[in-house]
C-alpha cells in the first residue's frame, strides 16, 4: 500500500472551515425560519450555497493536505459534481429545519438523506482522483464514515431546527453547536480517509503537470471564507434591519390600535362614545333575541351641570364628568357598557332580566351621583335624571329603544329631577305633541293666547303685599291652560322667547301702570327673563322703552334673573346688569341656591334681591341641611344688603320658620297662588294684604 500522509496546518484549516461553515449553516436556518414569504426563499438558496460550498472546501481543503508519494490531481467535472451534491444536501437540511415541525420520522429520514449526501460527496471527490487501480476501502471503516455522516447531520438537524429563533442565548449556543458539528464533519471525513488504501503502483489519472496543489489551497480557503462572511454579515445586516421592521410594525400596530381606541371612546372620560355604544346595543340586541332574554338601556343626564360649567368654567365641568363617569363606572357591573354621548348624557346598557334589577341598579347610580364631590379643591354637588327603557318591551329596535329611553328621562327630569323613570307608550305621543306645540306656538303671540297671571310677594310672614310676578299662561285653544314650563323651553330653543318676551314685559307694565292708577303705588312688578331675553342685544331699549312707553319709573319694575344665567359668562352679565341697574330697575336672583356664585362675584353683582330656590323650601322643616343654606343666604343677604325672598312656602310652618330665620319677603301657594289681575284685586283686604292669608 501506498503511505499517505496529512499536512497538519491544511488540516486544522479544514476543521475550522468546517466548524465556520456549520455556524453559517445554523444561522442561515435562523434566517429562513424567520423571514418571510420571497425573503425565505431567497435565504434558502443562498444558504444552500453558502453552506454547501462550506462543506464541500472543508472536504477539499482536507484533500489538499493528503499527500501520496505519486503526484495527485483532480478531475475537475467530478469535483464540480461533488460540490454539487454538497449544495444539494444543504439545501434539503436547510429546507427541513425551515419547517414548522420536525417530527423525529422526518429527522431520521432527513439525517440518512443528508448523511449519504455528505459522504456521496465525500466519495465523489476521491473519485476525482482518478486511481488507477481504483482505491480500495476497508468495509468497516467506510461504514463508520457513512455512520458518522448520518449521525452528524441528524445532530446537526437536530440543533439546528431548535436554535432557529433569535434569543439571548442563541449565538453562544451556535457558536458551541458549530464546533461539535464542526469535529463531526471532519471526523467523517478523516474516518472515510482511513477507510481508503491505495495500492502500490497506483497512480492518479487526474494529476496535471505543475499544478500547485498549495496556491489551489490558499484560493479555495479564500473564496471559502469570502462566501461564508459574505452569507454572515448579510445574514446580521438582515437580522437588523428586520429588528426595525418589526419595531416599525409593532409601533405602527399600537397607533392603530390607539386610532381604533379613538374612535370608539370619548376623549374625555375614556368611556365608549356613540359608535361603541350603537354596536354594543346591536350584539346586546342579536343575544337577547336568540336567547330570549331582556336587559335594561338607561339614558341618564345630570342636573345642575350646566350651573357648575356656567359658574366655574369648562375646565372644571370637564373634571366634574371625568369623577361622575368614574363613580358611574364604579357602581355598574363589568360586563354593563357605561357610554358617553357627548355633554352631561352617560347611557348605560345593562344585563338585568327583570325591570325591578334595573330599578335597583339605577337607584345605585342616583346615590352615587348624589354624593358632593370634590373637584380641583371646590365641594360640587349635582344629580341624575335616569330614563329606562327595557328590551324587548319597550322596542326591538336600537334606534327604538335609545329614544324612548331618552323619552323615560325627559319624563323624569320633569319630575322633578334626582329620580328614575321607566318608559311608558304615552310618553312617545307627548314627543309628537311636543312638535305641534312647537308650531302652535309661533302663532300663540299673534293670536293673542299668551295672558299673565300675578302671584303676589308678601312681606314675611303675611303681609301687606309688596308685589307681583308675573307668570305667563297660554291658553291653547284645543288644550286649555299651559303652563310655561312646557312651553318656555321650547320658545328659548326656536328664539321665540325675544318677542315673547317683550309682549310679557309690556303687558306686566300696562297691568303695572294700571295698579298705580288704582291706588297701589308701592307695589312692584316682577318680570321673568330668560337666558336669552338676557343676553339680547336690545334688552336695555326694550326695557326702557317699555317703562317710557307706560309712564313708569324704573324702581317699579323688577327683573328676575336666574343664577345660572347671571353668573354664565360673568364679566358679560355683570355689564347687562349694571345697565339695567343704573337705569333704575330692580334686578333678582332668581332659583338663589342651584348656581354656583362666588362670593366674590356676588358682591359685585347690582342686585336687589335674592329669591331662594322652591327646592330648599320644599324639606325646610324637616332637612337641616336645607335650613342650614337658608340661613346662610339670609346671612349672607344681610351682608350685601339684598333682600331675601323665599318662593314655594305652601305650609304655616314653612311660612313660620322662614320668618323666624329672617326672610324679608315669602311667597307661595300658601299665600296666594299665580292669578288673574282682576282675582287679585279682588281678593286683597283694604290694608293691601291679601284676604285669605292672613
Ligand atoms: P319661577 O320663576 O321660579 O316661578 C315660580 C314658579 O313657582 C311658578 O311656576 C309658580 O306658579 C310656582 N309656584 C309659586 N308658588 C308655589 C308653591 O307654593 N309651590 C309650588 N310647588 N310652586 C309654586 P310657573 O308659573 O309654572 O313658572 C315656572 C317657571 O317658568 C318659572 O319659574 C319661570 O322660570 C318660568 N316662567 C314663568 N313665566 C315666565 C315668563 O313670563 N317669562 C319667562 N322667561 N319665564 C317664565
Ligand atoms: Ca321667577
Ligand atoms: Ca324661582
Amino acid at each position: 500500500m501506498l503511505a499517505g500522509s496529512h499536512n497538519s496546518s491544511l488540516v486544522l484549516i479544514s476543521l475550522l472551515v468546517a466548524i465556520l461553515a456549520s455556524y453559517t449553516a445554523l444561522d442561515m436556518a435562523g434566517r429562513i425560519a424567520t423571514a418571510q414569504g420571497r425573503a425565505a426563499h431567497w435565504w434558502l438558496a443562498g444558504g444552500a450555497c453558502a453552506m454547501g460550498i462550506g462543506i464541500w472546501s472543508m472536504h477539499f481543503i482536507a484533500m489538499l493536505a493528503f499527500h501520496l508519494p505519486i503526484p495527485l490531481g483532480y478531475d475537475l467535472p467530478i469535483t464540480a459534481v461533488s460540490l454539487l451534491i454538497a449544495i444539494a444536501s444543504s439545501a434539503l437540511a436547510l429546507w427541513l429545519v425551515g419547517r414548522e415541525t420536525l417530527p423525529w420520522r422526518r429527522l431520521a429520514g432527513g439525517a440518512l438523506l443528508i448523511g449519504a449526501g455528505i459522504a456521496g460527496m465525500h466519495y465523489t471527490g476521491m473519485a476525482a482522483l482518478q486511481m488507477s487501480p481504483g482505491i480500495r476501502y476497508i468495509p468497516s471503516l467506510f461504514i463508520l464514515s457513512i455512520v458518522v455522516a448520518v449521525l452528524a447531520s441528524g445532530t446537526a438537524l437536530w440543533i439546528a431546527f431548535n436554535l432557529r429563533r433569535e434569543s439571548i442565548w442563541v449565538r453562544p449556543l451556535r457558536a458551541g453547536a458549530a464546533v461539535i458539528m464542526g469535529v463531526a464533519i471532519v471526523g467523517m471525513h478523516y474516518t472515510g480517509m482511513a477507510a481508503a488504501e491505495f495500492p502500490l503502483g497506483s497512480i492518479c489519472g487526474a494529476a496535471r503537470d505543475g499544478m500547485d496543489t498549495g496556491w489551489l489551497a490558499v484560493v479555495i480557503i479564500v473564496v471559502t471564507l469570502a462566501v461564508l462572511a459574505i452569507a454572515l454579515i448579510t445574514s446580521v445586516l438582515d437580522v437588523r434591519m428586520e429588528a426595525r421592521t418589526a419595531m416599525l410594525a409593532l409601533s405602527l400596530a399600537e397607533a392603530n390600535q390607539e386610532l381604533t381606541y379613538l374612535a370608539l371612546h370619548d376623549n374625555l372620560t375614556k368611556l365608549p362614545n356613540r359608535v361603541l355604544l350603537e354596536d354594543r346595543l346591536d350584539r346586546a340586541i342579536q343575544e337577547a333575541a336568540q336567547k330570549n332574554t331582556r336587559f335594561a338601556l338607561m339614558f341618564m343626564d345630570l342636573d345642575g351641570f350646566k350651573a357648575v360649567n356656567d359658574a366655574y368654567g369648562h375646565p372644571v365641568g370637564d373634571q366634574l364628568l371625568v369623577e361622575v363617569a368614574r363613580r358611574i363606572v364604579a357602581t355598574v357591573r363589568a360586563q354593563d357598557t357605561i357610554a358617553r354621548l357627548g355633554g352631561d348624557e352617560f347611557v348605560l346598557l345593562a344585563s338585568v332580566g327583570e325591570p325591578e334589577d334595573a330599578a335597583t341598579l339605577a337607584e345605585k347610580v342616583l346615590t352615587a351621583i348624589r354624593e358632593p364631590f370634590q373637584v380641583t379643591g371646590r365641594e360640587l354637588r349635582v344629580s341624575t335624571s335616569i330614563g329606562i327603557a327595557m328590551y324587548p318591551g319597550d322596542g326591538t329596535l336600537q334606534h327604538d329603544l335609545l329614544t324612548n329611553a331618552d323619552a323615560a328621562m325627559y319624563h323624569a327630569k320633569a319630575l322633578g329631577r334626582n329620580t328614575i323613570c321607566f318608559f311608558e307608550a304615552s310618553m312617545n305621543a307627548n314627543v309628537h305633541e311636543q312638535l305641534q306645540l312647537v308650531q302652535d306656538l309661533r302663532l300663540a303671540l299673534e293670536r293673542g293666547e299668551l295672558i299673565l297671571q300675578y302671584q303676589p310677594k308678601l312681606t314675611a310672614p303675611s303681609g301687606p303685599v309688596v308685589g307681583v310676578e308675573a307668570l305667563v299662561r297660554w291658553v291653547h285653544p284645543t288644550r286649555g291652560l299651559i303652563a310655561p314650563d312646557q312651553f318656555i323651553p321650547q320658545a328659548e330653543k326656536t328664539g321665540l322667547i325675544v318677542p315673547m318676551g317683550n309682549w310679557i314685559l309690556d303687558e306686566a307694565c300696562r297691568q303695572m301702570r294700571e295698579w298705580r292708577d288704582a291706588g297701589h303705588p308701592h307695589w312692584t312688578v316682577a318680570v321673568n327673563l330668560s337666558a336669552l331675553q338676557f343676553r339680547h342685544a336690545s334688552l336695555i331699549k326694550t326695557v326702557r322703552d317699555t317703562l317710557a312707553r307706560h309712564a313708569l319709573e324704573p324702581g317699579c319694575l323688577t327683573l328676575e334673573v336666574t343664577e345660572s344665567t347671571a353668573m354664565r359668562d360673568a364679566d358679560a352679565s355683570l355689564q347687562i346688569l349694571k345697565q339695567l341697574h343704573d337705569m333704575g330697575v330692580r334686578i333678582s336672583i332668581d332659583d338663589f341656591g342651584t348656581g354656583y356664585s362666588s362670593l366674590l362675584y356676588l358682591k359685585r353683582l347690582p342686585a336687589s334681591e335674592l329669591k331662594i330656590d322652591r327646592g330648599f323650601i320644599r324639606d325646610l322643616t324637616r332637612d337641616t341641611e336645607d335650613a342650614a343654606i337658608v340661613s346662610a343666604i339670609v346671612a349672607l343677604g344681610r351682608t350685601l344688603n339684598l333682600d331675601i325672598v323665599a318662593e314655594g312656602v305652601e305650609t304655616a310652618k314653612q311660612q313660620d320658620f322662614l320668618t323666624r330665620l329672617g326672610c324679608d319677603s315669602l311667597q307661595g301657594f300658601l299665600l296666594g297662588r299665580p292669578m288673574s289681575a282682576e282675582m287679585l284685586i279682588a281678593s286683597l283686604s283694604g290694608d293691601d294684604k291679601l284676604a285669605d292669608a292672613a
